[in-house]
């Protein structure tokens, strides 16, 4: 009778964690294919100020602004939202793996890149500088960048541009985030950090590095920034019709002007979705 009683008992619990899962206690939501899930989770980098920066505060910058507007044109209130870093090196593998529904991380759209995942955008067109402190006048050009200690990222383009083209005899350093270098341009163990000026512009209008550094203003390449999804996601052309609202309802403007004004960064104007400049 006892043994009777214990067995109901389990099945009951047994029946209840069968509903529990069926109703999506460990479902992992597809933003891909239905939208309106329980959260979706997006990739930015978690120390570029003006960009995309975790602090105590929460998260901010612009590419948190674009990827909150198109989250909530995908049926995702900010609440919902999960917010994960995406270190430069990291972006391909964890779209892949689909550990984040999309990635805006000053992501630039690229044709070996483009063999990997898929990007919406552009969203924004910036160019790779190198940030100097303020008294080196000694970088008037990408070739002054040859025999030079220059710091960038593992797998950004910066890099990748450096050692091909821009300054093939650079003593290129690589740091897995643009912050880490920031230390080494201080303490002069290295000479420039390289890579997007809408990123440096964001660092040397910290309060804490007020005077310390300059950028160079050199415009080398151009980075056409896209919201990088899974290769086929069905996502890529929802993305871009937000992005088209962002820009049309005035909201891009406002972004702009909230994350890059206090960084004194001059962007240029919104870029027209599918025109990626070389
Ligand atoms: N936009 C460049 C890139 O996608 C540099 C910035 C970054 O590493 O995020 O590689």
């Amino acid at each position: 009778m006892k043994l009777r009683k214990v067995t109901a008992a389990s099945a009951v619990l047994l029946a209840l964690s069968v509903t529990a899962t069926a109703c999506g206690g460990d479902k992992k939501d597809d933003a891909g294919s239905s939208g309106g899930g329980n959260k979706i989770t997006i990739g930015i980098k978690f120390d570029q100020p003006g960009i995309g920066q975790k602090t105590p505060q929460g998260y901010s910058g612009f590419d948190v602004d674009v990827a909150t507007y198109v989250a909530k044109k995908l049926g995702y209130n900010a609440d919902q939202i999960e917010w994960k870093e995406s270190k430069s090196a990291d972006r391909e593998t964890m779209l892949k793996r689909g550990d984040v529904d999309f990635i805006a991380a000053s992501y630039s759209i690229t044709p070996e890149r483009q063999k990997l995942v898929d990007f919406a955008g552009p969203y924004l067109l910036a160019h790779q500088d190198v940030l100097v402190r303020a008294d080196d006048s000694s970088i008037k050009s990408p070739a002054d960048l040859n025999n030079k200690k220059l710091c960038s990222v593992t797998g950004s383009t910066s890099a990748q541009n450096v050692k091909e083209k821009l300054a093939p005899k650079a003593q290129l350093q690589q740091y897995p985030t643009y912050s880490a270098c920031l230390t080494g341009l201080q303490n002069k163990v290295i000479d420039a950090l390289t890579t997007d000026d809408s990123i440096l512009a964001g660092y040397a209008s910290q309060s804490q590095f007020k005077g310390k550094f300059k950028l160079g203003g050199l415009k080398m390449t151009n980075e056409n920034y896209g919201i990088g999804v899974k290769k086929g996601s069905d996502l890529k052309g929802k993305i871009n019709k937000a992005l088209e609202a962002m820009v049309s309802d005035g909201s891009w403007d406002a972004a702009v002007k909230k994350n890059f004004g206090p960084a004194g960064y001059k962007n240029e104007p919104a870029p027209k979705i599918g025109d990626i400049k070389s």
